[in-house]
């Protein structure tokens, strides 16, 4: 009998093939939990990630990350003004 692993949607490390939960980062394996999971936190959290790596690895991307936000911000409130409805929605975000 071969026995599959069961490689988690979330950060790609092979579990046991009958793991209900990742061995590396905890979240759940079956189906259920991976139709319940909020895909834009995953994002995000990854996101989180590689910009704090990134501050850390040079504090001035810090600077370039807050004037982005702020210039996304400034589109995002024109995109309003104006009613432009493809910038409009941002989904997940806390
Ligand atoms: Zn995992």
């Amino acid at each position: 009998m071969v026995v599959t692993p069961i490689v988690c949607p979330w950060c790609n490390t092979k579990n046991d093939f009958d793991a209900k939960f990742c061995n590396d980062c905890s979240l759940g394996l079956d189906e259920k939990s991976i139709m319940d999971y909020d895909h834009q936190k995953v994002e995000n959290r990854k996101l989180g990630d590689i910009e704090t790596h990134l501050i850390e690895a040079d504090p001035r991307i810090k600077n370039l990350l807050i004037s982005a936000v702020q210039k996304v911000a400034v589109d995002r409130s024109k995109a309003i003004e104006d009613n432009n409805k493809e910038l409009i929605p941002i989904t997940g975000y806390c």
